[in-house]
């Protein structure tokens, strides 16, 4: 593991279990670009914060659920460019951590936004309502023949949507390279 992995790491073992939403950006060297802390679950950044972002390492804690990245999470780490965006919970022992380093094919993009009104977020949407319902549908019909639990079902939705998004958006030029780890 290199240096800035090793860096990252720590901070990221630290943050888990926090019951408020701590971020940290990092540069490539593994220096701490900027960091905040949430008031509840939720953090908001403005658009030139988010702007400073982009090529930048984006890591934060999911409270208590540890759920995977959020449709905002996957969204901003588009528009903005970071390098890298990562979330880590604590479950049971484990570190659970999801990220993704998209990125963007601009030809193709452009091909997909051609002759369209949407802009890149209105298009993004559209691809997570479609993998929401798609997975929602899924999950439902396991629920009813009990393959699957509520439980199970609560902590895999949004892991489940994005893997679907890894495959679907790579039709419009965006590599997601969405992944999950238990460490
Ligand atoms: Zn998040």
């Amino acid at each position: 593991m290199d240096i800035l992995q090793k860096i990252i790491l720590e901070k990221e073992k630290e943050i888990m279990a926090k019951s408020v939403e701590h971020a940290y950006i990092f540069d490539e060297q593994g220096n701490i670009f900027s960091r905040k802390v949430g008031i509840s679950e939720q953090i908001s950044f403005t658009t030139s914060e988010l702007n400073s972002f982009k090529d930048k390492i984006f890591i934060h804690n999911h409270t208590e659920d540890a759920t995977s990245l959020s449709d905002k999470d996957i969204i901003l780490s588009i528009i903005y460019q970071f390098k890298e965006i990562r979330a880590v919970g604590k479950v049971k022992d484990k570190m659970v951590r999801y990220s993704a380093t998209p990125k963007m094919n601009k030809i193709k993009l452009n091909d997909a936004l051609k002759g369209a009104f949407y802009n890149v977020r209105k298009l993004l949407n559209k691809y997570i309502i479609d993998a929401d319902n798609k997975i929602y549908h899924a999950f439902n019909n396991d629920l009813k023949k009990n393959k699957i639990n509520k439980e199970w079902a609560e902590f895999n939705h949004l892991h489940y949507i994005n893997k679907r998004l890894n495959q679907t958006l790579k039709t419009i030029g965006i590599e997601l390279n969405y992944k999950r780890e238990i460490i």
